[in-house]
This record gives C-alpha cells, structure tokens and sequence, in this order.
C-alpha cells in the first residue's frame, strides 16, 4: 500500500485516498455482483479496519471510508482469491465495468451482459499496461433492460439490439455518441481491446493534460471519431475491409451524447424503478430492489443481507449505480418473508421515502470543491423531514457541493446547489434550491441563499405546497414547470 504522501486523488483498493473523515478506499466490483463469501469478507475488513461504515458509489462499486491503518499482506492476498482485489495492482484504479444490475434477469433484456462484464474484467487482469490510461476510463454494457445504465456517462458503452436482418442480437458502439457501428457480441472484446490499444497508443504520446492522465474525451477532441475508429481497424487482426466484418455501419449517422432512457412510465421514479419487488424473467421469481441512503450501509448490515440472499435468492447482492442494492431469485412464496426481514435490518424497498431517491455527491468529506457537507446535511433533512411529512410518491432530491453536479447529470425534481452566503462579518455555508427542469441546468431557482440549518424548513414548505396543490399524477418537477412563480410565493407564504 503507498505511503499517506503518496496518496492518489483517484482510490483503488491497493492505494485509498485522502478524505476528511479518514483514509477512502474503493473495491471494484465488476458489474456490481457480489456473491455471500465475497460480502463476508468485506464485512470483516471493515470490522477490522474502519469504523464499520461502507457505501455503494455510482459505479456500483464500495467504498470503505474512515481506513485506519494499512491491510495486511495476507489479508490483500484473501481478497485476490476471492475475486474481490485485482491480480495486478496496477490495474486495480481502472474505473469499475458497468452494467445494468437486472443483467439476466430483467424480463426485457435482450441478451445477458454478465459474461461479457467478465471477459472485459478478464482482459484488464491480463493486460497491466493499460494501468497507463486515465483511471476514469469507463466501458459499460447495456443489454436493452428496463432498469438501464444507457443515461449513465461511460467512455465507451454498448447498447444491444435486435437487428432487422440478423436474428443474432448486436451491439452499438457509443463514444460521447452514436458512432452508428454494429458489433457482433462475439467480436466485442476484440473492438473493446483495440478501441483501448490506441487510446493507449494516444496516452503515451500525450502522457499528460493539464497534469492528468488525457482522458479519451481528449482523443476524441483531438483526432475526431472517424480517425479514432479507423485506427481501431488497423489494429483489429481479423479486419480486412470486407462488410462482413464486425464494423458494420448502421444507417444511423449522427451522435446523440447520452441516451434517452427508455419511455419513462415511472416518471416519478426515473432513476430508482429498480427499487421495490419485480417480476424477473425466470418464472415464478422475482427481485426487490433495497434502499441504501446514500449508498451508506453498516458491515453487519451486508452480512445480514448476504444471508438473506442465501436463504431466500441464489446467494447474490447487486450493487446499483444508484447506489442502492437488489436481493434477485426469490421465489414469489417467499417475497413476503424477505420483506419482513430486511425491515429488521432497518432497510426498506419503498419508492415513497424521502430518503429513497435521495442523491448527494461527496461533498466537502471527499471533495476539495465542495461548499458544503452534502451527505451529512441530506441525511439530516431527511430525518427532519420524516417526522413532519408523510410522502405519497416518489421525489427526487439531489445535494450538489458545487456548481459541477457531479452525483446528477439531469434536473429531475429538487436540486440543492451548495454555496457560501455571507451573514454577517461571516461566511458560511448554504444552498441556493432549484426545482422543475426549466430556467436553468438545476430547473426554477426556487429559493436562493439558504442557510444549512434552514434547509429543512424551507424544504418542507415545499414538499407541503406540492402535496396540497398539484394535479392528480404530476411530479413535483412537473409541477414547477406549470406553475408562476407569483403563484409559487403566495402558497409559499400561505403555508
Ligand atoms: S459536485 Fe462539486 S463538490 Fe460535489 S463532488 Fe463534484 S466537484 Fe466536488
């Protein structure tokens, strides 16, 4: 492990990183899947290195915080044999291969991603050389899902479909955009291998940008897509020109950046359809998705779950980009009794808790930006706000430290922006709040320069005046957007 001067801004598992609650440190977890010996070990380690405290990221990988002293080396050793630690270090910060956590289970998947997650994990373990490309190198596989990581950022991400003359399902290759190739499942690791080859080829000519590792965005801006993709063909062995090999250019000519999600029916939802109980695919089975607050959950808190996923599933835990978790393969007889023991654990599956679709980034624990302690003063207004008001629909409420809005691309419903108001000869910190999506990339500025401690208030004027005024079925986003803001501050100032 590197020494605490040597400290990466970026953690792996071999080397944390600096936060203020402690040392941080992040176990890749491909495709977020997690089996009952692998959570037990990573509950013993917290138990025995930290204050017992683990959170799920938006990479669906864990994070350890509060790391008090360095992991011995039979301890690293455990955990490479058990999967949970790369077999080279140095390809140990390479970001965590995404994929949707109802791969092969979703009842509209296309295809199972899970054994290309592996090969793609495989091909890293064996190829330490591209621990030179920027740790925030990100591939993603989407399998057509309904619960679907398409609107999630990865540099390269695959999207299966149906083809119109082929029975077999193909991939798209997005890169910041349709680049409108159809890949053969067969031959996607072999377009992933030589896609990273030359990025490669690229980062060792350009070693550093603005003294980071270049990201493939600088590729991009750079070369341009076209060139990029006809370097990749040089270097793809089986490539000869003809049609019939894997770069097939799809009628599809222009990029899109990020994906549509699919027709959102759950418009209150969005982000979080998984929570809950659904049907799979295998008949007669079902997944719940499990609320996590902020990803946060206690080591005998994974224990408990691991067993439950023993006793009632196939011995599985799926981590969420969402940060969030699903228990899969439960017969539907036993749906009830889950639920009851996950209430024992102080864990819930509701889409109607304020604590449900709540979304923070790091914050000033783990971020030098940040204005605020986005995760400490979510969580508190959460609590508040759980004694004062009962919700009937989901709402989602998004903490961001600072103007980057790293934790949330896309306005939904609440959005509170971190920054520092000055009260007095003194500056402290607060929260401008926007809602709906319009006026702004956070939506309607609703109130501006709110004081931490007056967050809770403030929010639960809010929440009331939506509850007491909307129309059947509207979000509280869409609300916003249709309503003035004279009309805003007249219920406002009723409530
Ligand atoms: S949104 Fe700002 S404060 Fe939050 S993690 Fe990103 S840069 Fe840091």
């Amino acid at each position: 492990m590197l020494g605490l001067s040597e400290l990466p801004t970026c953690p792996g598992l071999f080397s944390g990183s600096r936060a203020r609650d402690g040392i941080l440190s992040r176990m890749r977890i491909p495709g977020g899947i997690l089996n009952v010996p692998q959570c037990r070990a990573i509950a013993n380690l917290v138990d025995r290195y930290s204050s017992g405290c683990l959170q799920v990221t938006n990479r669906a990988n864990l994070q350890i915080r509060d790391l008090n002293s360095a992991i011995s080396p039979a301890v690293w050793h455990d955990l490479q044999e058990l999967g949970l630690a790369s077999r080279h270090v140095e390809v140990d910060a390479i970001r965590n291969i995404m994929t949707s956590p109802t791969a092969g289970i979703d009842r509209q998947s296309l295809l199972d991603t899970r054994p290309l997650v592996q090969a793609w994990d495989d091909y890293l373990q064996t190829h330490p050389e591209l621990s030179e490309l920027s740790p925030k190198f990100s591939v993603g596989f989407d399998g057509g899902e309904l619960v679907s990581i398409r609107t999630i950022r990865n540099d390269i991400l695959l999207v299966a479909e149906r083809q119109t003359t082929d029975p077999e399902i193909a991939f798209r290759l997005h890169l910041n955009g349709d680049t409108g190739i159809i890949i053969p499942e067969s031959q996607c690791i072999s377009v992933l291998s030589a896609l990273a080859s030359v990025y490669l080829e690229y980062t060792q000519n350009k070693p550093r940008i603005e003294g980071k590792k270049p990201r493939l965005r600088h590729l991009l801006a750079d070369w341009g897509v076209e060139s990029y993709l006809e370097k990749v063909q040089q270097n793809l062995s089986f490539f000869s020109g003809r049609e019939d090999t894997c770069f097939t250019k799809s009628e599809f000519d222009g990029g899109v950046g990020i994906l549509p999600a699919h027709s959102l029916s759950e418009k209150f939802i969005r982000n979080h359809q998984h929570l809950g109980i659904h049907p799979q695919q295998q008949s007669g089975f079902s997944y719940i998705g499990i609320v996590l607050p902020l990803g946060r959950l206690k080591s005998e808190q994974l224990r408990d779950l691991a067993n439950l996923s023993q006793t009632f599933g196939r011995g599985t835990l799926r981590l969420t980009p969402w940060q969030n978790l699903l228990i899969s393969d439960i017969p539907n007889s036993r749906i009830c009794e889950l639920e009851k023991s996950i209430a024992r654990l102080g864990l819930h599956s509701s889409t109607t808790n304020l604590d449900s679709c709540l979304v923070a980034c790091a914050g000033s624990t783990g971020c030098a930006s940040a204005m605020t302690d986005t995760q400490s003063n979510a969580l508190a207004m959460v609590k508040y706000l759980a004694e004062k008001l009962q919700i009937d629909r989901p709402i989602n409420i998004h903490f961001s430290g600072c103007e980057k809005s790293c934790a949330q691309h896309s306005p939904i419903d609440i959005t509170l922006v971190g920054i520092q108001i000055k009260h007095g000869n003194e500056i402290i910190p607060g929260y401008d709040i926007y809602a709906g999506k319009t006026d702004s990339p956070f939506g309607r500025q609703i109130f501006q320069g709110v004081s931490v401690d007056q967050i809770s208030s403030y929010m639960n004027k809010l929440l009331r005046v939506y509850q007491r005024w909307r129309s059947p079925d509207e979000s509280l986003g869409e609300f916003i957007d249709r309503s003035a803001i004279d009309k805003l501050k007249q219920w406002f100032k009723k409530d």
